[in-house]
């Protein structure tokens, strides 16, 4: 097919895709904003196939079945509680992409300058993606501690490696060649460089990392985009990159952090947070509804204890009870809650929970005294008064939901054991919190039961 009607396809699809992003920014819309930008993909996959510069089909559909039966065996196995692993690995993927499409692009005769450093960023970009998402994959999966990992010449060995980088790309774009021993370099240091860089990163910071890295799998694709001359993957890669960033800085808000803070701050010192003692006060689902049942307003308070647990449903269900029983519920969603942006969302989605109950972190805060029950369901971190109280807290600083000051705060977990931060949390013991220990689901199942009577 002519090159013309190639770039015809290509600029339907990207119309499209811009039409479904912007559709997903409402959950009104955003069920067909996914069905456009899934077509928009058909169309540029379609368009790819027919273009005239195709080499080899038989690669092109092995890659595509080996793809999508990686792709649709992931998507059908992989537990609701691995989503964000996942989602981290489908972002690593990406990266390893654009490295291996920029290192092909270097068997293109006669690179112009422009497009060698194209692919020296492509490269870059995606060996950083790359490996940089399977190590915060790993710290998801709690295979490697969430906690930062410092050593003693972090700076200067990243240091080394940048000028590495710096120094490779130059070469590889004065003297390009296949085989050059620059373009190997290139390769190693920049994914040694996107372990270097989540190493440091810890606890309550992954989420600006997990963004951070998505965009740069855009930018990654935007620049292997360039690379080959493939209009669709520069428009793609660009919108991909754009989002990443946005979302990283709705994060970075999220945890009251600079960027920078966020990136270097694990090179300091590592704070230690003041110890918390106090006296635990449980609480069994009878007399928890007794205290709910006379609550005129009740907000859940979702986190990772929930996603684990699947208590999404059975939730709904105590929400509705309490409607009926006359309270004003709503659910408060902190924008890190979980693992991935986003989370709680999806779940309480996934539930049919009325999206005019979800209130924002800002929102309830300004209203929580007037709150009769919070009910904490496996939130802990975004929970924590010590990021409003204690200045030698590792997430000092981090805006939290201030349960602590509603009337009365339920806290529904297994055990005293800590968040994802490794942090201690003095909301366990205070005066108004009463401790509704075991797992989630089946603590809101008890209090639905009791809802619901003999
Ligand atoms: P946390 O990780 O702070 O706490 C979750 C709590 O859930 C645990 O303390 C655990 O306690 C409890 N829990 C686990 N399983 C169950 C269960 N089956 N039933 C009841 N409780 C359970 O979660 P938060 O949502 O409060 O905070 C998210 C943290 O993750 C933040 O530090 C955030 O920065 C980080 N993060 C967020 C990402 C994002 O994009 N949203 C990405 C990466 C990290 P117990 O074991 O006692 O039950």
């Amino acid at each position: 097919m002519s090159l013309e009607l190639v770039n015809l396809g290509y600029i339907i699809s990207a119309v499209l895709f811009i039409f479904g992003l912007k559709m997903l920014s409402s959950p009104a819309t955003a069920v067909r904003g996914n069905y456009i930008s899934a077509w928009a993909m058909l169309i540029a996959i379609v368009m790819t196939l027919v273009d005239f510069r195709v080499i080899t089909y038989e690669a092109l559909i092995i890659g595509a079945v080996v793809g999508t039966i990686i792709g649709w065996y992931a998507a059908v196995k992989v537990e609701m509680t691995k989503m964000p692993e996942m989602v981290a690995a489908f972002n690593g993927s990406g990266g390893l992409s654009s490295l291996l499409v920029g290192w092909a692009a270097m068997y293109e005769p006669g690179n112009t300058w422009f497009i060698l450093s194209t692919i020296a960023l492509s490269i870059l970009i995606g060996g950083v993606t790359f490996t940089g998402s399977i190590l915060a994959w790993l710290k998801l999966a709690e295979m490697v501690t969430g906690k930062p990992i410092v050593f003693g010449a972090q700076r200067i060995v990243n240091a080394l490696v940048l000028v590495g980088i710096i120094v490779c790309s130059v070469m590889l774009c004065l003297e390009p060649a296949v085989d050059s021993p620059w373009l190997y370099a290139l390769i190693v240091l920049s994914l040694i460089f996107g372990v270097m860089a989540v190493l440091p990163i810890g606890g309550a910071d992954m989420p600006v990392v997990i963004s951070l890295l998505n965009s740069y799998s855009g930018l990654a694709a935007c620049a292997a985009g360039f690379a080959i001359n493939n209009n669709i993957l520069i428009v793609a890669g660009a919108l991909v990159g754009a989002s990443g960033i946005i979302l990283t800085q709705i994060m970075c808000k999220a945890m009251n952090r600079s960027l920078a803070n966020v990136l270097f701050s694990g090179f300091g010192a590592v704070k230690v947070a003041s110890k918390v003692e106090g006296e635990v006060k449980p609480i069994n689902a009878e007399d928890a509804y007794l205290i709910l049942e006379s609550a005129s307003t009740v907000t859940f308070v979702p986190g990772y204890g929930m996603a684990v647990a699947q208590a999404q449903h059975v939730v709904r269900e105590l929400g509705e009870l309490l409607e009926k029983n006359g309270a004003e519920v709503t659910y408060a969603i902190h924008p890190v809650a979980g693992r991935m942006p986003g989370h709680m969302n999806v779940l309480l989605a996934e539930a049919n929970v009325p999206y005019d109950q979800l209130v924002e972190m800002e929102d309830i805060n300004r209203r929580i005294n007037n709150v009769d029950v919070a009910v904490v369901i496996g939130a802990n971190d975004v929970v924590n008064p010590a990021a409003r109280n204690d200045e030698n807290s590792p997430i000092y600083g981090m805006p939290i939901i201030n349960v602590d000051q509603a009337r009365t705060v339920f806290v529904l977990k297994r055990s005293m054991a800590s968040g994802f931060s490794g942090v201690d949390n003095p909301l366990f013991f205070g005066e108004n919190t009463r401790m509704l220990f075991g797992d989630a689901k089946q603590s809101i199942a008890g209090l639905v039961a009791q809802f619901k009577g003999p």
